[in-house]
């Protein structure tokens, strides 16, 4: 028999901040019985509910929440974290939800941009960090599988320094972000025009379901024709269909030789063209990036440039090809010092200026999104024109981060300050009609509102005009897989009125 357990201080839920409220749309706590944690307790499973875990828990790095958190402010506390080691443990601690009919929201690196972990009041945060069962490397076939607990580092120092692979796999979070997280958002590394997103990587998956069953998805082929791609439905879902616990990958020899270059285009609609031309050309060149006027300066202190940076990898002969059709696309265009690439190389990951804007009060964020080649000039123009155009704005600019066949990911950035007319709630105000501007002027052009950050709960709301009709397939899927409601709740813009009507 576990201690009765008496939260420090009694959990409560936040209720101050608009967005949260209208997304959660509840003000109402779960209350998990003393007799749910005994029967944890019986399993040896580590559970915490302490006041600082429970904080800690409540928020990832959504902009709103870290500026929560910087006036000391939770969004929502859950009221237990539980820490599985192993996909068994997964799923005992699923079993016991499911007939407590207890939320449970997955969290791993806590990383995500969205809001993805904020969950309901309350309720379960499943902390999936010490998830590291397995890690074994086919070297034949070139294939890892992975639990889901692993980080960037930990993936890529295994797998270079004892096999002489990579994953490719990249992000700018690498260091702070799992392989379960990458698989449940979509996520991009910088060197994804090469090595593709995490979904084009995935062999298998292991799933454990909401009523705690383990599922296998996919296998060792490499391609099949065995009805539709399971694995495609997991990846993506955010935890609201099941706990993705391991996962195969594809993997690749170490490069033995890189390549760099860098160029200014005349505009930033002629660097598009550009880009567009190489990769068409079958160019698949690792990193092929494209700043605007105004971070061209911010990043590399360069005035009046549209700065193009390049850098390939793998075998010389490829590289070089690809570089023969690069040289001939830019040969109109100022070709600038390498050394921009190898600063950027080596500052790729350093986001310490965040903090700083954050804390001097700035709204901050970024808004990642994909279109066709056709729409991509006019929506750049078009976004950037509809962010200046709300009050406060101090800063509306763009890259491009990845580039394929028939389109590219645009990665704008946003910042505005309150000024004297602003009211109190500037911050949140300001934030909502930026998003609602550029999701507008998406949809417009028939792109996708997000790349790689994915939905969460800052996304929700424009689900259901995203997905059109096949929201109600979404829907479908949800109740199937999960009929008591439990799995990250609100997310993918799911309504879940099941569990919130079983909430006292
Ligand atoms: C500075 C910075 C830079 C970033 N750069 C990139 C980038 O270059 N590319 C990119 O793609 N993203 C980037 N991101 C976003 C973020 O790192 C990714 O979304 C990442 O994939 C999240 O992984 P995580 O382990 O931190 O997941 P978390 O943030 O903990 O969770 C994200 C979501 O996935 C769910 N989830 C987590 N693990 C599982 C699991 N095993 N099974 C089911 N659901 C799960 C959570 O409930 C949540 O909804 C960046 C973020 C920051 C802060």
């Amino acid at each position: 028999m576990t201690p009765k357990i008496e939260p420090d201080p009694p959990v409560e839920f936040s209720v101050g901040y608009e967005d949260l409220k209208q997304r959660l749309n509840i003000n109402k706590n779960v209350i998990i019985p003393q007799e749910f944690y005994d029967r944890l307790s019986d399993l040896g499973i580590r559970f915490d509910i302490k006041l600082q875990a429970l904080a800690e828990h409540s928020r990832d790095w959504w902009p709103l929440s870290l500026q929560w958190a910087q006036k000391a402010m939770v969004p929502t506390f859950p009221g237990v974290v539980i820490y599985p080691t192993s996909t068994n443990e997964i799923s005992k601690i699923l079993k016991l939800a499911y007939e407590y009919v207890i939320p449970v929201t997955p969290a791993a690196g806590r990383s995500g941009v969205s809001g993805g972990v904020i969950c309901i009041p309350g309720s379960i945060s499943l902390d999936l960090t010490n998830v590291k069962e397995e890690f074994s490397v086919n070297e034949d076939s070139k294939t890892l599988t992975v639990s889901c607990g692993y980080f960037g580092p930990e993936v890529e120092s295994k797998l270079q320094e004892d096999f002489a692979l990579t994953l490719g796999h990249f992000p700018q979070s690498f260091d702070i972000s799992t392989v379960g997280g990458w698989l449940a958002c979509r996520s991009a590394g910088q060197l994804s025009n090469k090595y593709g997103k995490i979904e084009d990587m995935v062999l298998s998956l292991e799933v454990v379901l909401s009523d705690g069953s383990i599922i296998k998805t996919g296998t060792n082929a490499p391609k099949s024709a065995v009805g539709p791609d399971l694995n495609q439905l997991f990846v993506g879902s955010e935890g609201t269909l099941g706990i993705i616990s391991k996962a195969t990958f594809r993997v690749h020899s170490l490069p033995k030789y890189k390549r760099k270059a860098a160029f200014s285009a005349q505009s930033f609609a002629n660097g598009l063209k550009v880009c567009q031309n190489i990769i068409q050309r079958e160019a698949n060149i690792a990193v092929l990036r494209l700043y605007d006027s105004v971070e061209s300066e911010r990043n590399f202190k360069l005035k009046d440039k549209n700065i193009i940076i390049v850098m390939d990898e793998g075998e010389r002969f490829l590289v070089d090809a690809n570089f023969s059709i690069l040289l001939e696309e830019c040969k109109d265009l100022e070709v600038l010092d390498e050394k921009l690439v190898d600063d950027w190389l080596e500052n790729r990951n350093d986001v310490s200026g965040l903090g700083h804007f954050t804390k001097m009060g700035v709204c901050l964020d970024t808004i990642e999104i994909s279109s066709d080649w056709t729409s991509l000039p006019l929506l750049y123009d078009e976004v950037v024109t509809s962010l200046k155009a709300v009050e406060g704005t101090v800063n509306a600019s763009a890259h491009q981060s990845h580039a394929y066949m028939s389109g590219a990911c645009l990665y704008f950035t946003f910042a505005g300050i309150s000024g004297e007319n602003s009211g109190e709630n500037f911050n949140e105000t300001y934030y909502r009609l930026c998003w609602d501007a550029v999701m507008q002027t998406v949809e417009k052009y028939n792109g996708a509102i997000s790349h790689h950050h994915g939905i969460g709960l800052n996304r929700s709301g424009y689900m259901k005009t995203a997905l059109k009709e096949s929201f109600s397939v979404l829907e479908g899927i949800k109740s199937q897989l999960d009929p008591k409601g439990i799995l990250n709740p609100f997310k993918l813009g799911l309504k879940v009125e099941e569990i919130i009507s079983e909430l006292p």
